[in-house]
C-alpha cells in the first residue's frame, strides 16, 4: 500500500473525528501510528480500518504546565489491539490504569483526546 493511500486515510477518519488504524493481513497485527508495512512480520497487506474509540488508559501521567494548568498525558490501549498516545480529559473523575476511555480527533489540529467512557 502507498503511504500516501494510508495518509488519504488518516486524514478522512480524523476529519469525522475518528481514529483510524492499520492491520496486517498475514499476521493479524493492529497499529495506529502510519506505515507502510507491518511493524511485526513487514508485510505490505495492510487493510485500512476505523476503530469504534473504545479503550482502556495503559499509562498516565499528570503535570501542571504554565498557563494550561494541570495536564494529563498518556498511553491508551485500544480494543482493536493497538495503543496510542494521547492526552486525557479527566473531568475529575481521576483516571487510572484500565478505566474505560473513549477516543477521538478533536479540533482543527486532530488532537488524540481520550475521555472516560462514562460521560
Ligand atoms: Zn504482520
Amino acid at each position: 500500500m502507498r503511504f500516501q493511500e494510508i495518509q488519504e486515510h488518516y486524514d478522512v477518519a480524523f476529519r469525522r473525528g475518528v481514529i483510524p488504524f492499520l492491520s496486517c493481513e498475514e499476521c493479524g497485527k493492529s497499529f495506529f501510528y502510519p506505515s507502510t508495512r507491518c511493524r511485526k512480520c513487514g508485510s505490505a497487506r495492510l487493510d485500512k480500518r476505523l476503530s469504534a474509540g473504545e479503550g482502556k488508559v495503559f499509562a498516565i501521567t499528570r503535570f501542571r504546565a504554565k498557563d494550561f494548568g494541570e495536564v494529563s498525558y498518556g498511553i491508551v490501549q485500544m480494543e482493536e489491539g493497538f495503543r496510542l498516545y494521547c492526552n486525557f480529559e479527566e473531568f475529575g473523575s481521576n483516571l487510572e490504569v484500565d478505566s474505560g476511555v473513549k477516543v477521538g480527533a478533536m479540533g482543527e489540529t486532530f488532537q488524540l483526546l481520550a475521555r472516560p467512557r462514562t460521560l
